[in-house]
């Protein structure tokens, strides 16, 4: 979603007159940070505190702090840095490229979310983009689910569908710009549409989406007790719709799924993801979990333990719990050491590792057809791409590869990712 945002605003400011800089010749420097773990919002500050020494030195550059940090944050960075300019939250984004303007004159501009309902959306699709090949697209703003974890709905406001016509045009403008493979965004998006109240919902739009003609189509995250037979049906029907599904299961225990507030069972969390696959056989399920949650026992732990080797996700985004100021679980008691956290956080680990590769390494010998979408990030020249599924898949090859589609086989596997060699070119 930051990425997403962040390219809206650099295709606004580009329209503008603004020219985008290497960070030594830049005036104004944007940040656009998330507030989702305690230790993003650490990282903002410390890079926020990089530019000590060269304004000291020279007043500038300026900066300026965007998304949803900057609303859990709020005005207090200016008082800490002075070379912050503006603090904007995610629903001022529309009001960014004139707060950036004044702000350059040297104002200090707050554009911070007052009415969690108030959005002001900037009319820009993501032309200019950091990835020429993928794009995203927001399907729907901010959360009501309130997990007693989570930030998202106090900086990110009350749940807004957008109207389906904006999506669908969002879309089409990216397909035209040469994107081949788009993302819907949101936090939940199976309550799209919850708020139209006209029976058009997320299955609906998903399936226009698939009929626009983008060649591949992808979507995250999905809250489990919203995901419908109906949903996994499209996803089966249309071949363009990507067999992958970020389901969050959080906990494999009832009593801290309660204490959550997540709405959901274990049991009723294994019935959707048994759905899901009788759909789609062939299906990439990935989860997200949390070790660690205030209360939680060794019992507890042992549930998500178990869960995992239920499941057999192919992918687990885990994470030690980390308290979010103002939330009610920051308020609960039987909070956790640290070390109980981690060292609970590597168990997880190391048991999802040892799944993930014992299932990477059965797809040895088959053949994915994969979007090669840039350089990998951890290197050796390769390129990088994803199956349907979503798994990372590198490969060796030339930059003329890269927007294309390949068919390749997978030679190797780890737990993270598959290595290919590419038998087909296609495009
Ligand atoms: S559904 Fe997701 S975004 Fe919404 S409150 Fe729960 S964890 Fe946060």
């Amino acid at each position: 979603m930051n990425v997403y945002d962040s390219d809206r605003t650099r295709t606004a400011l580009l329209r503008r007159g603004w020219i985008e800089a290497g960070e030594a010749e830049a005036d104004m420097i944007v940040f656009t940070g998330c507030s989702v773990r305690g230790k993003a919002e650490q990282k903002v500050w410390s890079e926020l505190g990089r530019y000590a020494p060269l304004w000291n030195a020279a007043r500038r550059p300026y900066v300026a702090l965007t998304g949803c940090v900057a609303q859990s944050l709020g005005d207090k960075v200016f008082s800490r840095y002075p070379w912050v300019r503006l603090v904007s939250g995610p629903r001022h984004i529309g009001l960014l490229p004139e707060g950036l303007e004044r702000a350059m004159t040297g104002e200090r501009v707050t554009l911070l979310d007052e009415d969690p309902r108030e959005f002001y959306d900037l009319n820009e699709f993501s032309e200019a983009r950091e990835n020429r090949y993928r794009g995203y697209v927001t399907i729907a703003h901010g959360c009501d689910n309130f997990c007693t974890y989570c930030i998202v709905p106090h900086v990110r406001g009350r749940f807004l569908s957008r109207p389906p016509m904006e999506v669908l045009h969002e879309v089409q403008a990216l397909i035209g710009n040469g994107v081949k493979e788009i993302t819907l965004l949101g936090q939940n998006v199976n309550s799209y549409g919850n708020d139209f109240r006209n029976g058009y919902g997320f299955a609906e739009l998903l399936r226009e989406a698939a009929r626009t003609g983008v060649e591949r189509l992808r979507f995250v995250t999905s809250l489990p007790q919203d995901f419908t037979e109906k949903i996994a049906q499209v996803m089966a029907d249309e071949p363009n719709v990507c067999p992958s599904l970020n389901l969050p299961i959080q906990s494999g225990s009832d009593r801290i799924l309660k204490l959550m507030n997540r709405k959901y069972t274990r049991a009723e969390y294994m019935e959707k993801a048994r759905m899901a696959r009788s759909f789609l056989p062939d299906l990439g399920l990935s989860s997200d979990l949390i070790a660690g949650f205030p209360g939680e026992t060794e019992e507890d732990f042992q549930e998500s333990m178990s869960a995992l080797s239920e499941i057999r996700f192919d992918l687990v985004h885990t994470a030690a719990y980390s308290e979010r100021a103002g939330t009610p679980a920051a308020a609960m008691p039987g909070a956790l050491p640290q070390e109980v956290r981690m060292e609970r956080l590597n168990r997880l680990n190391k048991l999802q590792d040892g799944i993930a590769f014992s299932i990477n390494r059965t797809l040895v010998g088959r053949r994915y057809r994969i979007l090669v979408d840039g350089t990998a990030p951890r290197g050796e020249g390769l390129l990088q791409g994803r199956t349907p599924t979503d798994k990372v898949v590198l490969l060796a090859g030339t930059e003329e590869l890269v927007g294309r589609f390949v068919t390749v086989e997978i030679v190797s596997a780890e737990s993270w990712c598959l290595k290919g060699t590419v038998v087909e070119e296609i495009k």
